[in-house]
């Protein structure tokens, strides 16, 4: 850890990790740091997969930065040699004049996205395992898919070794100071500098407030749900990926289920406030454990009537 270093990247998450691969290949000298076990379950990116789809309801504008992200993933797998992403497309299901579904068609329509735009009676007829009511309407988005999430971190952190980045686990940042040549960061028995420092830090706020930053970061505890699968939710046999805008309880997602896993699924919308991004407790997972059966047993029966497998806190 001695001598300057081009870049300290703090946090080694999703975001760390990736952040770390592309300045050591762009031929940084880089110090990546993180509190925790290289690949581990505490912070935001864990949990086996997640869903990527380009056409974000949520705005368009965050189109480019997916199709970005798609080009790279591909390109990592190209690199590392291992599959990370599964093309299954997305479901999302809602009422027609609901944000979801409007979301989604804005943003495939403004960015040349292809979706297919299914009555209910269709959607049902290819997607046996899914209910659509009346009213609503169901968009495929079939270039999306899922990511496994915890094999995406482990292969950015050994594509940033690979690259000539030094890794270092169980070394919490305590301290940020800058001056005029750099960042000076500390920790408990050490010390390191950099010209540049990445602080890929997530929901945890700490190292921003040792800068001085006091940014609107507002952890949100989540709970993911995994269920004992169904044919009609395998991922092999067709399940795409599911995002349902539930008229009274919010936006929930699912995942097929593969590798062994469940069917998974979460709450999108909303989450539990939390002072740090600490595991939520029993009481608030079990709440939310009522609301994910609640709405998803509504739009994806069978699924719906079985009980929870496995579930874990994850802070957004
Ligand atoms: C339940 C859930 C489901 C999600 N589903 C999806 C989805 O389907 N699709 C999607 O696109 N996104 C999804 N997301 C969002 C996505 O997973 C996260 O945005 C992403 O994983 C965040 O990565 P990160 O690196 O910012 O955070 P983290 O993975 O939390 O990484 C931050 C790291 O910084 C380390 N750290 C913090 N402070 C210090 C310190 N002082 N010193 C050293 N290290 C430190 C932490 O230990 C941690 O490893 C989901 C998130 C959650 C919680």
């Amino acid at each position: 850890m001695g001598g300057i270093h081009d870049a300290i990247v703090i946090g080694l998450g999703g975001v760390g990790s990736a952040a770390a691969y592309h300045l050591a290949r762009g031929g940084a000298r880089v110090l990546g740091l993180e509190q925790h076990a290289l690949v581990h379950a505490l912070g935001s990116s864990h949990g086996h997969s997640r869903v990527i789809r380009k056409a974000y309801f949520e705005h368009p504008d965050y189109v480019p930065l997916l199709m970005r992200a798609y080009a790279l993933w591909g390109a990592l797998e190209r690199e590392v040699g291992e599959r990370l992403y599964h093309p299954c497309g997305v479901l999302q299901v809602g009422p027609a004049d609901g944000v979801v579904v409007q979301g989604v068609l804005q943003s495939a329509a403004e960015h040349g996205l292809p979706v297919e735009d299914l009555d209910p009676r269709e959607a049902m007829a290819r997607f046996g395992g899914f209910v659509v009511p009346e009213g609503h309407r169901a968009v495929l988005e079939t270039d999306a898919g899922v990511l496994r999430v915890e094999a995406a971190v482990q292969a950015h952190l050994e594509a940033a070794r690979a690259a000539g980045a030094e890794l270092v686990a169980g070394v919490e940042v305590q301290a940020v100071e800058v001056d005029a040549h750099g960042v000076r960061v500390r920790w408990a028995g050490g010390e390191a500098r950099a010209r540049h420092l990445a602080v890929c830090t997530g929901a945890f706020g700490g190292v921003l407030a040792a800068l001085g930053l006091t940014l609107p970061v507002r952890p949100l505890g989540k709970t993911m749900f995994w269920y004992p699968s169904a044919p009609e939710y395998d991922l092999d046999a067709g399940c795409p990926a599911f995002l349902f805008e539930h008229p009274e309880h919010g936006v929930f997602y699912g995942l097929p289920a593969f590798e062994g896993h469940g069917v998974k699924v979460a709450q999108h919308s909303g989450g539990e406030v939390l002072d740090a991004p600490t595991r939520p407790g029993g009481r608030c997972r079990r709440r939310r454990r009522r609301r994910c059966r609640r709405s998803c047993s509504a739009r994806s029966p069978r699924r719906g009537r079985a009980s929870c497998r496995r579930c874990a806190a994850c802070t957004r």
